[in-house]
This record gives C-alpha cells, structure tokens and sequence, in this order.
C-alpha cells in the first residue's frame, strides 16, 4: 500500500485531502468528482495501451477496452445530442491544440475571446501554441462587460480568419452561439465553442447548447460536469474524420483509458435528474452570491451572472489587487484565482480581479443561505485584509463551518 511503500506521497495526499475539507472552494473550474468517478480513474485500465479507436486499434487485447471507450461515447452523444464524439483528449488544452491541427496550417487566423475578457489561453493567446504558431487576432466585450456582435462581427469582417472561437473562462454571460453562426458564416470561419466550464449546465438544459451552432464543440470534463481531469470534443460526422486523427495520431499516443472510463461514469451521472438539480443550485447560488457581493459595494463585471462564476473587481471594490485579495481569503481558508478583468490596466500576474465560483461549493450541499455567509467571509477577510488575528479567527470559523458539508468522493 502506498501508506507503506511512499510515505511522503501518501502523506501530502492525506494533507491535500484535509485542506480541500477545511476549505471553501471558489474556484471556478474545480469541482469534486464522485467516488465512482474516482474509483474508475484509480483503476488497472491505466495499464493498458489502445492507441486508435474502438476495433481499429495498433495493439491486441483491447475487447474490453473497446467497450469503455464506447460506452463514453454513446453516453455524450446522448448526453449532448452531438453525431461524433471523440472522448480521447487528456486535457482541454490537449483538445484545442488538435483542433487547430484538424483545420489549419501553421500561419493560418484565428479569432477568440481575449484572455482579460473571458476567454482561454487556447483562444489564441500570445503565449500559448495557438497564438504562436496561428495569426490570432482577439475580440473583447464592451463597456459593459457584455460581449458586442458587431464588434466581434467588425473584426470577422476585417480579419476574415478561418477559425473562430467561442466559449469562456471568465465571462459570466450566456453566450449568443447563433449570432456567433451568423458571423463565422458571413466570413466563411469553421465554429469551435469551447465549453469547458459550461458543460455540466448545457447537459442539464440550464444554458442554452451550442448544438447545432457550432461546427465543434470542445470541452473538458473536470469543471462543472464534475467528472475527471479530461476531455472530449464533440462535431457532426463532416468533422468527424478530421478531429479524431489530429487527435491521434495528431497530438497524442495512447488514450489514457482509466480516464476514458470515468468519464463514461461521469456522463452516467450527469444524465440524472439530482445532476439537473444541483446544476440549478449551482446557477442559484452564483447569482445569489453575486447579489450579496454587489449589496456589500463589490463590482462585479456585467453586473452579475448567468452560469456558475462571476469576475469580481476587488481593485475598484477595496482597492487590493488580485493576488492581494487571493493571497489574504487564502489565509482564511478560502481559495478563489486572481483574474484579469475587461481591459485590465494591471498585468496578468497581478491583475486587478478575482474569478469566484459555485461549483465546488454547490456538490457539497450549499445553498442560498451558505451564499450570504460566505459573502461576509469574503467581505470581512477583504476589508481587514492586514488584521492577521481577525484573519485567523475567521480562519478557525471556516473550518468549522466546513464540516457541515461533506465532500462527494471524499467523505
Ligand atoms: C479550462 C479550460 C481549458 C483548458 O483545460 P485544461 O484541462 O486545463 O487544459 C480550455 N478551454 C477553456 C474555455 C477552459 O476554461
């Protein structure tokens, strides 16, 4: 047993799993998978090598793993309603990467959500492969926080870039998909939505899908679908042969099959009617916290939410930055990222945000009530930001009021 054998590993899992109990976690891409989940991730099918796809594999001994893989799949297709699945991709970041593989050549526009706005690091961002290796031009969102069609329309019109993408890491808006169908068609662009946060509320029908908008659909499965840390990407049969070999042999080797299992777990649960409850909580208890956040005199981007998150301008709200404000509601045991905001006059490593949302909060059984609570803990921590004895009194109070709320998978 690991105990035995490794020590210190075992040990600092046993000190993570005690912090991820004594804390409030806000951060908005994480969340608590089930034991079920758990279980298939920590099983013998890592063993196992299935590179290519369900009965065209490179390697024998592949009967059962065949059937995982299309179990997970049938489950999203069902799930998402989508024609072709591919549930292979380690991460989202890996999903992206292969589908710039899948429809461009190095050089070739793109156009995504710029990082201060909303969007991801994959979107074309300077610093990632994708705004590297691709000319990528950035749409914003307006004054208001809101993303602006005919400015994103502008920008198709004059860029004309063969990609474009949507989705979000931080906007909290719901995302207009058929207007951004009406824009890629007037120029021609293939439609990637990113839904990598969002994929737990669009299976639930508590935010509008981007099927049949998008010519393709990525995602991870670890944000508010709660299942392990992966991903699939999703298209109609058109795409189909294009996304699966970038992804292998494209971008990746073997499949990571425990992982390809628990997402199939993952999806079986999400198809629940207590999955399509707690997906609602989750939006509740967002917009909930939203409220009580901007009564308490915080500016919250947009002006509130439609999904689980919400950017919180913690330098215009109590003047501290983003790592400031991190840094201090992390010595009181609650975990938010600090986050650019629209047009961030600071730098990504200290910008002037925080990002705060309900997923994980919302698996452990908190409710509106817990929302007003946490708002006061937040407030508290942030305006007495220097008062080190306050800081740990509140500290002491978190913890206690953590254990009223026990953890899927963990408790
Ligand atoms: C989280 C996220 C990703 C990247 O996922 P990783 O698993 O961290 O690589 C990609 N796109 C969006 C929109 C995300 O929010």
């Amino acid at each position: 047993m690991l105990q035995d054998t490794d020590n210190p590993i075992y040990d600092l899992i046993a000190k993570e799993k005690k912090r991820q109990i004594e804390g409030i976690e806000l951060i908005a891409s994480e969340n608590y998978t089930s034991t079920s989940v758990l279980q298939a991730m920590g099983s013998i099918l890592t063993n196992k090598y299935s590179e290519g796809y369900p009965s065209k594999r490179y390697y024998r001994g592949n009967q059962y793993i065949d059937q995982i893989e299309n179990i997970a799949i049938d489950r999203a297709k069902e799930l998402f309603k989508v024609d072709h699945v591919n549930v292979q991709p380690c991460s989202g970041s890996s999903a992206n990467f292969a589908v710039h593989l899948a429809f461009l050549n190095v050089g070739d526009r793109t156009m995504g959500m710029s990082l201060d706005a909303g969007g991801h690091l994959t979107h074309g961002s300077k610093v990632s492969v994708s705004g590297k290796y691709f000319d990528s031009v950035n749409y914003g969102v307006g004054d208001n926080g809101f993303i602006n069609y005919d400015q994103v329309r502008k920008i198709a019109l004059d860029h004309r870039p063969k990609l474009i993408w949507t989705g979000l890491s931080a906007y909290s808006r719901v995302i207009d998909w058929k207007e951004f169908r009406k824009i890629a068609d007037e120029v021609g662009a293939i439609l990637i939505a990113d839904i990598a946060h969002i994929a737990g509320l669009i299976a639930t029908g508590h935010y509008p899908s981007p099927v049949p908008h998008a010519d393709v659909i990525t995602t991870t499965t670890h944000k508010t679908l709660r299942g392990p840390r992966g991903a699939m990407i999703m298209c109609n049969e058109q795409y189909a042969e294009s996304i699966d070999k970038a992804v292998f042999p494209g971008t990746q080797g073997g499949p990571h099959n425990h992982t390809i299992a628990a997402i199939a777990v993952a999806l079986k649960e999400a198809s629940t009617e207590e999955f399509k409850k707690y997906s609602q909580q989750v939006i509740l208890n967002a917009k909930k916290l939203a409220d009580e956040l901007t009564k308490k005199g915080y500016t919250i981007v947009s002006g509130g939410t439609d999904n689980h998150l919400m950017l919180t301008d913690v330098l215009k709200s109590v003047n501290l930055s983003g790592k400031e404000a991190s840094l201090a509601l992390e010595c009181a045991n609650i975990t938010v990222n600090k986050n650019a905001v629209p047009n961030d006059s600071r730098k990504p490593w200290d910008p002037s945000g925080v990002r705060i949302g309900t997923a994980a909060i919302t698996s452990r059984g908190m409710k509106e009530k817990e929302m007003e609570k946490i708002a006061q803990y937040i407030d508290t921590v942030l305006r007495n930001s220097n008062n080190e004895d306050l800081i740990k009194k509140i500290k002491l109070e978190v913890k206690n009021f953590t254990k009223n709320f026990l953890i899927p998978g963990i408790n």
